[in-house]
């Protein structure tokens, strides 16, 4: 087999055998292919796209790159939460602990913020003490002691996707939909659950800019998952305004608690019961996830202090990072909230430093932005729309611009827009 063959049966859009697949991921991982013939590769596929049977192998060659956590010891019916990724997705600081609370044991492997979108790592990291290093040994003790566990994904799970990932990010082949579903089903076969429930998110805040793109992922990662015997249900939802109303790491730990303790914001609160619910169908389980809101916050609590957190911060805010600059955005006109861009907020988030970036520097956890208008409200000139946290005058001033821009005003209030644009199982 040679590489070379490889590459251009992709280029002229023949089918490739799984061995094929398999022989490149396996290479390309022992530093036998270079850079250079899996980036051509990676963007024949880009143009070529993959067949469903391609997609699988190249999702399973993956898995086989690494470790695999295995779940057995752990009794019930695991299932795991997937995002993937945008601004202000708080969820799964909400949900995980609410499915633990209905129980379902979950170990979920979160990730930090990528490109413009918030990661989870870095939310929780907020919390004084807090540790997200949790060896796979000590994640599975930890669900069989108190039913979930959420830390980072260990070195050795998918090293496949560590590199294959790093050279999409600097050949534009990132938003190509078989690779995105490899690389995503990958890392959730290796973390061994049974089932899971995924929440594709289409708009400007996401990688899936429409619907139609997010619809053909999520099918795509849904017959992966049927292919390896996982039972598996996406979500689409709505990314063009940023979920909730928090986006930073602090005041979205914070604002996720307010959600646990029943005041949470109604499109967070709304997408929590349609995947929580999705998550107790998984597991055999019947009832509401939105019966279960106090004991889900007893079980944050409980999380916080088995992963070194001060449990303190559920009953105390004042505990989380605070900026010493709070900037208040106002409406420079009448009217109706139109549109409100959630890339441009997570751009706004970046240059507040919420975000790592490319060179992975510690994001500041206490800066973000809190908005008090969102699509369909009515903004009476010179009223607050959002305000800025931020470490400094000048980062508030620059962010508070970007926000401000990325509001648009009608004079009529906008159709209603859907949360939830579809489930596929
Ligand atoms: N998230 C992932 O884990 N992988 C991708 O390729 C894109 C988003």
């Amino acid at each position: 087999m040679r590489t070379y063959d490889i590459i251009l049966k992709k280029r002229t859009g023949e089918g490739l055998s799984a061995e094929e697949i398999a022989f490149l991921v396996g290479g390309y991982c022992a530093g036998e292919i270079p850079d250079s013939q899996m980036a051509a590769f990676l963007m024949a596929v880009y143009f070529r796209s993959m067949t469903p049977e391609e997609t699988s192998a190249l999702t399973m060659a993956m898995v086989r790159s690494g470790q695999t956590l295995d779940l057995h010891d752990i009794p019930g019916v695991k299932v795991d939460k997937h995002s993937t990724g945008g601004v202000g997705d708080k969820t799964t600081l909400v949900l995980i602990p609410l499915l633990a609370a209905a129980g379902i044991p979950v170990v979920k492997m979160s990730g930090r913020s990528l490109g413009f979108t918030g990661g989870t790592l870095d939310k929780l990291e907020s919390i004084p003490g807090f540790s997200t290093a949790l060896t796979p040994e000590r994640m599975i003790a930890q669900v069989k002691r108190i039913g979930a566990a959420i830390g980072g994904q260990t070195a050795d799970l998918v090293p496949a996707d560590k590199k294959i990932y790093a050279l999409r990010d600097i050949t534009a082949t990132v938003d190509c939909i078989p690779l995105i579903a490899a690389s995503v089903m990958s890392k959730k076969i290796a973390a061994g659950a049974d089932a899971f429930v995924l929440d594709v998110k289409a708009g400007s805040g996401a990688f899936m800019k429409t619907v139609e793109d997010a619809m053909t992922l999520a099918r795509v990662m849904v017959d992966i998952g049927k292919q390896v015997g996982k039972k598996t249900i996406a979500v689409i939802t709505d990314m063009n305004q940023p979920l909730g109303c928090a986006i930073g790491n602090a005041l979205e730990v914070r604002e996720a608690i307010e959600t646990l303790k029943g005041n949470g914001p109604e499109d967070l609160v709304e997408l929590c019961t349609v995947l929580g619910d999705i998550a107790l169908k998984l597991a055999g389980k019947s009832g509401d996830i939105q019966d279960l809101l106090p004991q889900g916050l007893a079980k944050l609590r409980e999380i916080i202090e088995a992963q070194g957190g001060d449990p303190r911060v559920i009953d105390d805010y004042s505990l989380l990072p605070t900026a010493p600059v709070i900037r208040q955005v106002k409406s420079v006109k009448n009217g109706f909230v139109k549109s409100l861009d959630a890339h441009q907020i997570g751009l706004a988030a970046a240059e507040i430093g919420c975000l790592r970036g490319h060179a992975g520097a510690i994001p500041d956890l206490s800066a973000g932005i809190v908005l008090r208008k969102k699509i369909g409200d009515g903004v009476p000139m010179c009223e607050p729309l959002a305000e800025v946290h931020a470490a400094s005058e000048a980062l508030a001033d620059q962010a508070a611009k970007m926000v401000l821009a990325a509001y648009e005003f009608g004079k009529r209030y906008p159709l209603h827009k859907e949360l939830v644009h579809g489930v596929i199982e």
